[in-house]
């Protein structure tokens, strides 16, 4: 995806008053490697403990959407194995981790949120881009659908998270 500048990032979310999203960090290492083969961006808050971003969009297929997540206070070591929501792999080293997200607008503020494992390095575009695996190859020829797939998922949580 296009990198976006930060000023674009903070008009981008949807579910942070405009003050929180104004205190929003971008890492150190900003723009994040191999950009251009990210579905979408994601990145824990350096200055924040416990808050996270994803961000997609921004080019022709939509507009830019940012949305603030919540991370468990839970020690990485209980989350190694659990699978990720959007990549579907459990490759990730600290694995996938509960990321929560309010909900846009006034249930949001009534405490209503979404919620779904995301590989803690959030680096799922870069792993549905990895050769496939021996036991992934398809043997009906189906063509590999990981990145459609990421895409797909992704989306569908920002809409889950805008209703
Ligand atoms: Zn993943």
């Amino acid at each position: 995806m296009l990198v976006p500048d930060t000023r674009a990032l903070r008009r981008a979310f949807i579910n942070s008053s405009r003050s929180r999203a104004a205190s929003m960090s971008l890492p150190s290492a900003w723009p994040p490697p191999r950009a251009d083969d990210l579905d979408f961006m994601g990145w824990a808050d350096p200055r924040a403990p416990r808050r996270a971003y994803l961000a997609l969009g921004g080019d022709a297929d939509g507009d830019l959407v940012a949305v603030e997540l919540r991370l468990p206070s839970a020690s990485p070591s209980r989350a190694r194995r659990t699978m990720c929501d959007l990549c579907q792999t459990v490759d990730a080293q600290e694995g996938a981790l509960l990321m929560v997200a309010p909900r846009a607008g006034a249930r949001g503020r009534a405490g209503d949120s979404v919620g779904l494992y995301v590989c803690a390095d959030f680096a799922c575009s870069l792993r549905a881009r990895e050769p496939l695996k021996e036991h992934q190859r398809s043997v009906s020829g189906r063509p590999d659908s990981r990145v459609e797939d990421l895409v797909e998922r992704v989306t569908a949580f920002v809409e889950r998270v805008r209703s």
